[in-house]
C-alpha cells in the first residue's frame, strides 16, 4: 500500500495516525460491539464521543464559555443563507468584504435577505490582495460584518482581523480554522465546513455566541435557526454522527501534537518554504501580493502553460497528487493544511526544482 501525498483542497487529506485510530475501531468501537456509525446518536456511547469532540475543541480553540459550539450539516454553503436568517435581528443591512469566489457566493446569497453593503472588494486586482483596515467602507449600524479569513481558490488571506467596534464579525473559515490561535471572543460566529482542515465532507461547525442565538427572522425553518441546535446540542436531528466522531480524533490529535499553536509553528514553516521555492525560481509564479499568502492553499503557475498537464503527470507519478488548480484561476494549487506533513511540502519542493532542470 503506498499513501500519497494529496494536495486536494477539499475533501482534503486526512492525518494517517486518525485514519488508522478509525481503522482499529471500526468494527468495534471501545467494546461497544459496533461501528460508531451504527451507533444510536442519543445512546450513552455517541453522547460520549460527541461531548469530548466538542471539549476538545473548545480546548484546542480556547472557545468561552458565552460561545455555542455546533455539529451542523448543510456545508459552509447553508450558513451564507443562515447567517443572514439568524444575525440580522431586526436590521436589514449587513457589511460584506468581497475578496474572490466564496465571499462572492455568500454575498449573493445575503442579498436574498437583506441589503448589503460591500465594505471592500479586491475584484481591481483580481483578488489577489487583501483590503486594509483603512479601505473598509464599514456602516456602523450593520447587522454584521461578514468575510473570508482564507479565500480557498486563490490562495489569499487576510494578514489581520479587521476592527469592526460593535458590528458582530461573521467569519467563514473553512479553510482556515485550527491552522493558527485565534481569539475567538472577537467573533460573533465562526463557520467551516469539516472537509478541509476539521474533517470528512457532511460535518459543518458553527461557532456562534449566545447573544446572537434566537432572533431569527419570520420563516426560518427550524433547521436553519442556531436556537434550535444550541438547545438540542446539535441533536434536534440525527447529527453527522461519524464525521463528528471523526472530527474529535482530528481534535484529539491536534492536541497530542502540541494543539493550535504548535501546528501554526509547522504551518507557517510549510508555507514559507514553498513560497520560498516558488519566489526562487524563474519557472513558477505565485501572483499574490506577499502579505496576503494563504499558509493553507498556496496557488502557483508555470511558465509555460503548455507544460500544466506534463508537470500534474508527473508528479502524480511521483506521489503527489491533486495539484491542478481551481478551473477559474488555472495553474497549480497546492492545499497544505495540518494533516499535510512538512515531508510532503518538501517532497513537492524538491519535484518542483527537478521539473524545472529538465524542462525550464
Ligand atoms: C470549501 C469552502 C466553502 C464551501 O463549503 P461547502 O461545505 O462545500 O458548502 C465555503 N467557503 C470556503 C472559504 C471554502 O473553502
Amino acid at each position: 500500500m503506498a499513501r500519497v501525498y494529496n494536495f486536494s483542497a477539499g475533501p482534503a487529506t486526512i492525518p494517517q495516525a486518525v485514519l488508522e485510530r478509525a481503522r482499529e475501531e471500526m468494527l468495534d468501537w471501545n467494546g461497544s460491539g459496533m461501528s460508531v456509525m451504527e451507533m444510536s446518536h442519543r445512546g450513552k456511547e455517541y453522547m460520549s464521543i460527541a461531548a469530548q469532540a466538542e471539549a476538545d475543541l473548545r480546548e484546542l480553540m480556547a472557545i468561552p464559555d458565552n460561545y455555542k459550539v455546533l455539529f451542523l450539516q448543510g456545508g459552509a454553503s447553508s450558513q451564507f443563507a443562515m447567517v443572514p436568517m439568524n444575525l440580522l435581528r431586526g436590521k436589514n443591512k449587513a457589511d460584506y468584504i468581497y475578496t474572490g469566489a466564496w465571499s462572492k457566493k455568500a454575498i449573493a446569497e445575503a442579498k436574498r435577505y437583506c441589503d448589503v453593503n460591500v465594505a471592500a472588494s479586491t475584484e481591481a486586482s483580481n483578488f489577489m490582495t487583501t483590503p486594509t483596515q483603512s479601505e473598509l467602507n464599514l456602516d456602523k449600524d450593520a447587522a454584521y460584518m461578514h468575510f473570508t479569513p482564507n479565500e480557498t481558490i486563490a490562495g489569499v488571506e487576510f494578514p489581520y482581523l479587521p476592527e469592526t467596534g460593535d458590528v458582530p464579525i461573521v467569519a467563514d473559515m473553512s479553510s482556515t480554522i485550527l491552522s493558527r490561535p485565534i481569539d475567538v471572543s472577537k467573533y460573533g460566529v465562526i463557520y467551516a465546513g469539516a472537509q478541509k482542515n476539521i474533517g470528512p465532507a457532511g460535518l459543518t461547525v458553527v461557532i456562534v455566541r449566545d447573544d446572537l442565538i434566537g432572533n431569527s427572522i419570520d420563516g426560518t425553518p427550524a433547521m436553519f435557526d442556531y436556537k434550535t441546535h444550541a438547545d438540542n446540542d446539535s441533536m434536534y436531528n440525527t447529527p453527522a454522527t461519524y464525521g463528528w466522531y471523526l472530527a474529535g480524533l482530528v481534535f484529539d490529535w491536534l492536541k497530542s501534537n502540541g494543539g493550535i499553536s504548535a501546528m501554526a509553528e509547522i504551518n507557517e514553516r510549510k508555507a514559507a518554504a514553498l513560497y520560498s521555492a516558488i519566489d526562487g525560481s524563474g519557472f513558477y509564479n505565485n501572483p499574490v501580493e506577499e502579505k496576503s499568502r494563504s499558509w493553507m492553499n498556496v496557488t502557483f503557475t508555470l511558465a509555460d502553460s503548455e507544460l500544466d498537464s506534463v508537470f500534474l503527470a508527473e508528479a502524480k507519478e511521483n506521489g503527489l497528487v491533486t495539484l491542478k488548480g481551481h478551473r477559474s484561476v488555472g495553474g497549480m494549487r497546492a492545499s497544505i493544511y495540518n494533516a499535510m506533513p512538512e515531508e510532503g511540502v518538501n517532497s513537492l519542493i524538491s519535484f518542483m526544482a527537478e521539473f524545472e532542470k529538465r524542462h525550464g
